[in-house]
Protein backbone atom coordinates (compact mmCIF):
# COMPACT_ATOMS: atom_id res chain seq x y z
CA UNK A 1 0.00 0.00 0.00
CA UNK A 2 1.74 3.30 -1.15
CA UNK A 3 1.48 6.24 1.34
CA UNK A 4 -0.90 9.02 0.63
CA UNK A 5 1.79 11.20 0.17
CA UNK A 6 3.70 9.67 -2.27
CA UNK A 7 5.34 11.03 -4.25
CA UNK A 8 6.89 13.92 -2.44
CA UNK A 9 7.46 17.07 -4.18
CA UNK A 10 10.01 20.39 -3.29
CA UNK A 11 6.52 22.18 -3.34
CA UNK A 12 5.80 20.09 -0.38
CA UNK A 13 8.45 21.48 1.65
CA UNK A 14 6.65 24.96 1.51
CA UNK A 15 3.29 23.17 3.13
CA UNK A 16 4.80 21.25 6.06
CA UNK A 17 8.29 22.11 6.85
CA UNK A 18 8.95 24.85 9.20
CA UNK A 19 10.22 27.59 6.24
CA UNK A 20 13.80 28.40 8.18
CA UNK A 21 15.47 26.84 5.24
CA UNK A 22 14.86 27.40 1.14
CA UNK A 23 16.30 24.32 -0.31
CA UNK A 24 17.08 24.08 -3.40
CA UNK A 25 14.68 23.28 -6.16
CA UNK A 26 15.50 19.68 -6.85
CA UNK A 27 15.46 16.84 -4.34
CA UNK A 28 18.58 14.81 -4.41
CA UNK A 29 17.66 10.87 -3.94
CA UNK A 30 20.28 8.84 -4.02
CA UNK A 31 24.85 9.43 -3.97
CA UNK A 32 27.56 7.25 -4.81
CA UNK A 33 31.24 9.08 -3.96
CA UNK A 34 31.25 12.45 -5.38
CA UNK A 35 28.07 12.06 -7.77
CA UNK A 36 24.13 12.28 -6.95
CA UNK A 37 21.27 12.34 -8.36
CA UNK A 38 17.93 14.10 -8.53
CA UNK A 39 14.02 12.68 -8.32
CA UNK A 40 14.12 13.17 -11.99
CA UNK A 41 17.14 10.87 -12.70
CA UNK A 42 19.79 13.92 -13.20
CA UNK A 43 23.16 13.37 -12.36
CA UNK A 44 25.32 16.01 -10.24
CA UNK A 45 29.02 16.39 -9.12
CA UNK A 46 28.76 16.89 -5.61
CA UNK A 47 31.79 19.43 -3.86
CA UNK A 48 29.29 20.94 -0.91
CA UNK A 49 29.78 17.33 0.48
CA UNK A 50 26.17 17.97 3.04
CA UNK A 51 28.39 21.04 4.16
CA UNK A 52 31.89 19.74 4.88
CA UNK A 53 29.97 16.43 6.47
CA UNK A 54 30.24 14.05 3.49
CA UNK A 55 34.04 13.21 3.82
CA UNK A 56 34.34 10.04 2.16
CA UNK A 57 31.30 11.17 -0.32
CA UNK A 58 28.30 9.24 -0.34
CA UNK A 59 27.80 5.43 0.50
CA UNK A 60 31.42 5.00 0.69
CA UNK A 61 31.67 1.26 1.16
CA UNK A 62 33.50 1.20 4.37
CA UNK A 63 31.11 3.31 6.03
CA UNK A 64 27.93 1.14 4.41
CA UNK A 65 29.28 -1.79 5.72
CA UNK A 66 30.34 -0.05 9.05
CA UNK A 67 26.72 1.15 9.58
CA UNK A 68 24.83 -2.48 8.31
CA UNK A 69 27.16 -4.48 10.42
CA UNK A 70 26.50 -2.61 13.58
CA UNK A 71 22.46 -1.88 12.41
CA UNK A 72 22.00 -5.78 13.23
CA UNK A 73 24.06 -5.86 16.26
CA UNK A 74 23.28 -2.93 18.82
CA UNK A 75 21.71 0.53 17.68
CA UNK A 76 20.92 2.02 21.25
CA UNK A 77 21.49 1.75 24.85
CA UNK A 78 21.85 5.32 26.41
CA UNK A 79 24.74 6.45 28.66
CA UNK A 80 23.32 3.90 31.43
CA UNK A 81 25.05 1.90 29.45
CA UNK A 82 28.81 2.08 27.66
CA UNK A 83 29.21 0.70 24.24
CA UNK A 84 32.03 -1.00 22.19
CA UNK A 85 31.86 1.08 19.27
CA UNK A 86 32.05 4.33 21.82
CA UNK A 87 35.27 3.19 23.18
CA UNK A 88 36.66 1.59 20.38
CA UNK A 89 36.77 5.88 18.95
CA UNK A 90 37.55 7.29 22.18
CA UNK A 91 40.00 5.25 22.04
CA UNK A 92 41.21 6.35 18.35
CA UNK A 93 41.08 10.41 18.69
CA UNK A 94 42.82 10.04 21.95
CA UNK A 95 45.22 8.09 20.45
CA UNK A 96 45.60 10.67 17.56
CA UNK A 97 45.44 13.68 19.57
CA UNK A 98 46.61 16.06 22.09
CA UNK A 99 43.10 14.66 23.93
CA UNK A 100 43.46 11.87 26.77
CA UNK A 101 39.29 11.73 27.19
CA UNK A 102 36.33 12.35 24.74
CA UNK A 103 33.30 13.29 25.13
CA UNK A 104 30.51 12.17 22.23
CA UNK A 105 27.09 14.25 21.58
CA UNK A 106 25.37 14.21 18.43
CA UNK A 107 25.96 17.80 16.49
CA UNK A 108 28.44 20.40 16.21
CA UNK A 109 26.56 22.83 18.23
CA UNK A 110 26.55 20.39 21.06
CA UNK A 111 30.22 19.77 21.07
CA UNK A 112 30.41 23.24 21.55
CA UNK A 113 27.96 23.47 24.34
CA UNK A 114 29.79 21.42 26.23
CA UNK A 115 32.97 23.05 25.72
CA UNK A 116 31.56 25.99 26.82
CA UNK A 117 30.27 24.30 30.23
CA UNK A 118 33.07 22.93 30.86
CA UNK A 119 34.85 26.13 30.17
CA UNK A 120 33.30 27.36 32.86
CA UNK A 121 33.02 24.69 35.31
CA UNK A 122 36.43 24.49 35.46
CA UNK A 123 36.67 28.39 36.03
CA UNK A 124 33.83 28.12 38.70
CA UNK A 125 35.24 25.24 40.42
CA UNK A 126 38.93 26.46 40.24
CA UNK A 127 38.45 29.94 40.42
CA UNK A 128 34.59 31.02 41.48
CA UNK A 129 31.84 32.52 39.56
CA UNK A 130 33.76 35.86 38.79
CA UNK A 131 35.90 33.98 35.85
CA UNK A 132 32.90 33.04 33.50
CA UNK A 133 33.63 35.47 30.20
CA UNK A 134 34.19 33.99 26.93
CA UNK A 135 35.85 35.71 24.14
CA UNK A 136 34.71 34.63 20.78
CA UNK A 137 35.64 36.34 17.52
CA UNK A 138 33.45 38.54 15.23
CA UNK A 139 32.00 36.51 12.46
CA UNK A 140 32.46 33.59 14.03
CA UNK A 141 29.90 30.59 14.10
CA UNK A 142 29.57 27.68 16.68
CA UNK A 143 25.85 26.11 16.04
CA UNK A 144 22.46 27.58 16.71
CA UNK A 145 21.71 26.50 20.34
CA UNK A 146 21.42 29.44 22.21
CA UNK A 147 24.41 29.35 24.27
CA UNK A 148 26.23 28.75 20.77
CA UNK A 149 24.61 31.70 18.70
CA UNK A 150 25.50 33.99 21.97
CA UNK A 151 28.95 32.89 21.78
CA UNK A 152 28.95 33.24 18.00
CA UNK A 153 30.14 36.12 16.22
CA UNK A 154 26.79 37.33 14.23
CA UNK A 155 23.76 39.21 15.58
CA UNK A 156 21.63 37.82 12.84
CA UNK A 157 21.71 34.31 14.33
CA UNK A 158 21.43 35.89 18.01
CA UNK A 159 19.23 38.83 17.92
CA UNK A 160 15.36 38.73 18.53
CA UNK A 161 15.20 35.53 20.81
CA UNK A 162 15.30 37.55 24.03
CA UNK A 163 18.33 37.82 26.97
CA UNK A 164 21.21 36.07 25.66
CA UNK A 165 23.68 34.08 27.63
CA UNK A 166 25.89 36.66 29.17
CA UNK A 167 29.42 37.39 29.95
CA UNK A 168 30.57 36.70 26.12
CA UNK A 169 32.49 39.72 24.07
CA UNK A 170 33.30 39.44 20.61
CA UNK A 171 36.87 40.65 19.16
CA UNK A 172 38.02 40.98 15.43
CA UNK A 173 39.43 37.72 13.96
CA UNK A 174 43.37 37.49 12.77
CA UNK A 175 43.84 40.59 15.69
CA UNK A 176 46.23 39.67 18.47
CA UNK A 177 46.00 43.22 19.70
CA UNK A 178 42.50 43.04 20.23
CA UNK A 179 42.10 40.22 22.18
CA UNK A 180 45.08 41.05 24.45
CA UNK A 181 43.20 44.46 25.10
CA UNK A 182 40.06 41.96 25.77
CA UNK A 183 41.38 38.70 27.87
CA UNK A 184 41.72 39.46 31.95
CA UNK A 185 41.66 37.50 34.53
CA UNK A 186 37.74 36.93 34.15
CA UNK A 187 38.72 35.24 31.23
CA UNK A 188 37.49 31.61 31.99
CA UNK A 189 37.57 30.67 27.63
CA UNK A 190 38.89 32.03 24.46
CA UNK A 191 37.02 30.33 21.56
CA UNK A 192 38.25 30.62 18.10
CA UNK A 193 37.79 28.49 14.22
CA UNK A 194 41.41 27.55 13.35
CA UNK A 195 39.79 28.66 10.05
CA UNK A 196 36.44 31.08 10.00
CA UNK A 197 34.14 28.28 7.86
CA UNK A 198 30.45 29.76 7.59
CA UNK A 199 31.78 33.49 7.42
CA UNK A 200 34.03 33.05 4.02
CA UNK A 201 36.77 30.08 4.70
CA UNK A 202 39.50 33.05 6.25
CA UNK A 203 42.57 30.66 7.52
CA UNK A 204 43.85 32.20 11.47
CA UNK A 205 47.29 33.31 10.63
CA UNK A 206 49.71 30.89 12.73
CA UNK A 207 51.33 33.88 15.11
CA UNK A 208 47.47 34.38 16.06
CA UNK A 209 47.02 31.18 17.41
CA UNK A 210 50.47 31.55 18.90
CA UNK A 211 49.81 34.26 20.33
CA UNK A 212 46.13 33.41 21.38
CA UNK A 213 47.76 30.36 23.10
CA UNK A 214 50.34 32.41 25.23
CA UNK A 215 47.48 34.77 26.48
CA UNK A 216 45.27 31.92 27.69
CA UNK A 217 47.94 30.29 29.57
CA UNK A 218 49.14 34.11 30.92
CA UNK A 219 45.26 34.64 32.31
CA UNK A 220 44.66 31.41 33.35
CA UNK A 221 42.12 30.60 30.09
CA UNK A 222 41.56 27.84 28.60
CA UNK A 223 41.67 27.86 24.47
CA UNK A 224 38.69 26.06 22.89
CA UNK A 225 39.46 25.43 19.23
CA UNK A 226 36.01 25.00 17.38
CA UNK A 227 37.38 22.43 14.70
CA UNK A 228 33.32 21.19 13.28
CA UNK A 229 34.21 22.47 9.70
CA UNK A 230 38.02 21.93 10.03
CA UNK A 231 38.60 18.94 11.85
CA UNK A 232 38.82 15.18 10.31
CA UNK A 233 41.14 15.54 7.20
CA UNK A 234 39.80 18.52 5.74
CA UNK A 235 43.19 20.96 6.05
CA UNK A 236 44.81 17.58 5.43
CA UNK A 237 45.74 16.98 9.02
CA UNK A 238 43.74 15.41 11.14
CA UNK A 239 42.63 18.42 12.88
CA UNK A 240 43.50 22.13 11.82
CA UNK A 241 45.66 22.66 15.14
CA UNK A 242 47.96 20.07 14.00
CA UNK A 243 48.55 22.05 10.74
CA UNK A 244 49.30 25.01 12.81
CA UNK A 245 51.11 23.22 15.76
CA UNK A 246 49.27 25.37 18.17
CA UNK A 247 47.18 22.83 20.54
CA UNK A 248 43.89 23.74 22.45
CA UNK A 249 42.72 22.63 25.48
CA UNK A 250 39.58 22.18 24.31
CA UNK A 251 38.53 20.68 20.73
CA UNK A 252 35.28 20.40 19.05
CA UNK A 253 34.58 18.03 16.55
CA UNK A 254 31.65 17.02 14.50
CA UNK A 255 30.49 17.31 10.71
CA UNK A 256 33.14 14.85 9.02
CA UNK A 257 33.96 13.10 12.06
CA UNK A 258 30.55 10.97 10.88
CA UNK A 259 30.70 11.23 7.34
CA UNK A 260 27.28 12.29 7.25
CA UNK A 261 25.72 10.08 10.26
CA UNK A 262 25.19 12.89 13.04
CA UNK A 263 28.08 12.79 15.76
CA UNK A 264 29.27 15.31 17.52
CA UNK A 265 32.70 15.12 19.93
CA UNK A 266 34.27 17.20 22.46
CA UNK A 267 38.19 16.88 23.48
CA UNK A 268 39.70 17.29 26.31
CA UNK A 269 42.73 16.52 28.33
CA UNK A 270 42.77 14.31 32.06
CA UNK A 271 42.95 17.76 34.22
CA UNK A 272 40.00 19.66 32.48
CA UNK A 273 37.85 16.72 32.12
CA UNK A 274 37.86 15.49 35.73
CA UNK A 275 35.91 18.48 36.32
CA UNK A 276 32.26 17.18 34.71
CA UNK A 277 31.59 14.43 37.54
CA UNK A 278 29.01 12.41 37.42
CA UNK A 279 25.48 14.11 36.17
CA UNK A 280 27.05 17.34 35.78
CA UNK A 281 26.73 17.09 31.27
CA UNK A 282 24.64 14.67 28.87
CA UNK A 283 22.84 13.63 26.38
CA UNK A 284 20.68 10.11 25.73
CA UNK A 285 22.31 9.48 22.30
CA UNK A 286 25.37 10.65 22.65
CA UNK A 287 27.91 8.06 21.71
CA UNK A 288 24.90 5.90 20.55
CA UNK A 289 27.12 2.48 18.66
CA UNK A 290 24.95 3.49 15.14
CA UNK A 291 27.03 7.28 14.76
CA UNK A 292 30.57 5.64 17.02
CA UNK A 293 30.59 2.14 14.43
CA UNK A 294 30.06 4.73 10.88
CA UNK A 295 32.82 7.20 12.64
CA UNK A 296 35.46 4.55 13.70
CA UNK A 297 35.23 3.66 10.04
CA UNK A 298 35.98 7.16 8.96
CA UNK A 299 38.84 7.50 10.99
CA UNK A 300 40.00 4.47 9.78
CA UNK A 301 40.37 5.34 6.44
CA UNK A 302 40.53 9.42 7.18
CA UNK A 303 43.69 8.89 9.45
CA UNK A 304 46.09 7.51 6.83
CA UNK A 305 49.07 9.05 4.85
CA UNK A 306 47.34 8.27 1.84
CA UNK A 307 44.41 10.32 2.04
CA UNK A 308 45.68 13.11 4.38
CA UNK A 309 48.39 13.35 1.68
CA UNK A 310 45.88 12.99 -0.88
CA UNK A 311 44.20 15.81 0.49
CA UNK A 312 46.80 18.92 -0.13
CA UNK A 313 47.43 17.41 -3.81
CA UNK A 314 44.12 18.16 -4.47
CA UNK A 315 44.11 22.09 -2.74
CA UNK A 316 46.43 22.90 -5.31
CA UNK A 317 44.56 21.10 -8.29
CA UNK A 318 41.37 23.24 -7.24
CA UNK A 319 43.35 26.36 -6.48
CA UNK A 320 45.00 26.47 -9.60
CA UNK A 321 42.31 25.50 -11.40
CA UNK A 322 39.44 27.92 -9.57
CA UNK A 323 42.17 30.74 -9.67
CA UNK A 324 42.35 30.21 -13.71
CA UNK A 325 38.28 30.66 -13.59
CA UNK A 326 38.13 33.89 -11.68
CA UNK A 327 40.72 35.45 -13.75
CA UNK A 328 39.14 34.88 -17.01
CA UNK A 329 35.43 35.80 -16.29
CA UNK A 330 36.71 38.41 -13.27
CA UNK A 331 34.86 36.15 -10.71
CA UNK A 332 37.23 36.09 -7.98
CA UNK A 333 39.73 37.87 -6.57
CA UNK A 334 41.24 35.24 -4.16
CA UNK A 335 40.74 31.42 -3.98
CA UNK A 336 41.86 31.36 -0.09
CA UNK A 337 41.45 28.17 2.44
CA UNK A 338 43.70 25.12 3.15
CA UNK A 339 43.07 21.63 2.07
CA UNK A 340 39.61 20.63 1.23
CA UNK A 341 37.91 23.85 2.32
CA UNK A 342 38.40 26.39 -0.10
CA UNK A 343 36.75 29.87 -0.68
CA UNK A 344 36.77 32.04 -4.08
CA UNK A 345 36.17 35.67 -3.11
CA UNK A 346 34.31 37.52 -5.14
CA UNK A 347 35.43 40.41 -7.32
CA UNK A 348 33.51 43.51 -6.66
CA UNK A 349 31.54 43.63 -9.65
CA UNK A 350 29.99 39.71 -7.84
CA UNK A 351 29.97 41.14 -4.58
CA UNK A 352 26.87 39.57 -2.45
CA UNK A 353 25.81 37.23 -5.47
CA UNK A 354 27.74 34.33 -4.30
CA UNK A 355 23.85 32.91 -4.72
CA UNK A 356 24.25 33.47 -8.19
CA UNK A 357 27.17 31.40 -8.50
CA UNK A 358 25.22 28.40 -6.66
CA UNK A 359 22.70 28.68 -9.16
CA UNK A 360 24.35 29.12 -12.03
CA UNK A 361 26.53 25.91 -10.90
CA UNK A 362 23.45 24.12 -9.72
CA UNK A 363 22.22 24.66 -13.44
CA UNK A 364 25.15 23.03 -15.22
CA UNK A 365 24.84 19.91 -12.48
CA UNK A 366 27.54 20.81 -9.71
CA UNK A 367 26.48 21.28 -6.18
CA UNK A 368 28.85 24.13 -4.61
CA UNK A 369 28.48 26.36 -1.28
CA UNK A 370 28.25 29.93 -0.08
CA UNK A 371 30.13 31.26 3.05
CA UNK A 372 28.34 34.19 3.73
CA UNK A 373 27.25 36.23 0.72
CA UNK A 374 30.69 36.83 -0.86
CA UNK A 375 32.51 33.89 -1.05
CA UNK A 376 31.45 30.44 -3.19
CA UNK A 377 33.01 27.80 -0.77
CA UNK A 378 34.01 24.34 -1.78
CA UNK A 379 34.13 21.19 0.67
CA UNK A 380 34.25 18.02 -1.24
CA UNK A 381 34.99 14.31 -0.29
CA UNK A 382 38.59 14.33 0.83
CA UNK A 383 38.81 11.18 -1.91
CA UNK A 384 36.76 12.65 -4.85
CA UNK A 385 38.18 11.18 -7.81
CA UNK A 386 40.41 12.99 -10.32
CA UNK A 387 37.38 12.50 -13.15
CA UNK A 388 35.23 13.91 -10.80
CA UNK A 389 37.14 17.05 -9.73
CA UNK A 390 38.26 17.84 -14.01
CA UNK A 391 34.25 17.04 -14.70
CA UNK A 392 33.24 19.25 -11.87
CA UNK A 393 35.77 22.38 -12.27
CA UNK A 394 34.78 22.17 -15.95
CA UNK A 395 31.09 22.25 -15.16
CA UNK A 396 32.09 25.51 -12.73
CA UNK A 397 33.57 26.88 -15.62
CA UNK A 398 30.93 26.65 -17.75
CA UNK A 399 28.76 28.29 -14.98
CA UNK A 400 31.08 31.11 -14.69
CA UNK A 401 31.22 31.53 -18.84
CA UNK A 402 27.26 31.32 -18.57
CA UNK A 403 27.11 33.68 -15.84
CA UNK A 404 29.54 36.33 -16.34
CA UNK A 405 27.61 36.96 -20.13
CA UNK A 406 24.68 37.28 -19.49
C1 LIG B 1 28.61 23.69 11.31
C2 LIG B 1 29.37 24.31 12.43
C3 LIG B 1 28.89 24.29 13.74
C4 LIG B 1 27.53 23.75 14.10
O1 LIG B 1 27.41 22.39 13.85
P1 LIG B 1 25.94 21.74 13.85
O2 LIG B 1 26.22 20.29 13.63
O3 LIG B 1 25.18 22.39 12.74
O4 LIG B 1 25.33 22.02 15.16
C5 LIG B 1 29.69 24.81 14.74
N1 LIG B 1 30.89 25.33 14.47
C6 LIG B 1 31.38 25.39 13.22
C7 LIG B 1 32.74 25.98 12.99
C8 LIG B 1 30.64 24.89 12.15
O5 LIG B 1 31.11 24.96 10.90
Amino acid sequence: MSAPHDPVQRADFDQVMVPNYAPAAFIPVRGAGSRVWDQAGRELIDFAGGIAVNVLGHAHPALVGALTEQANKLWHVSNVFTNEPALRLAHKLVDATFADRAFFCNSGAEANEAAFKLARRVAHDRFGPEKHEIIATVNSFHGRTLFTVSVGGQPKYSDGFGPKITGISHVPYNDLEALKAQISDKTCAVVIEPIQGESGVVPADVAYLQGARELCDKHNALLIFDEVQTGVGRTGELFAYQHYGVTPDILSSAKSLGGGFPIGAMLTTNELAKHLTVGTHGTTYGGNPLACAVANAVLDVVNTPEVLAGVKAKHQQFKTRLEQIGEKYGLFTQVRGVGLLIGCVLSEAWKGKAKDVFNAAEKEGLMVLQAGPDVVRFAPSLVVEEADIKEGLDRFERAAAKLTQA
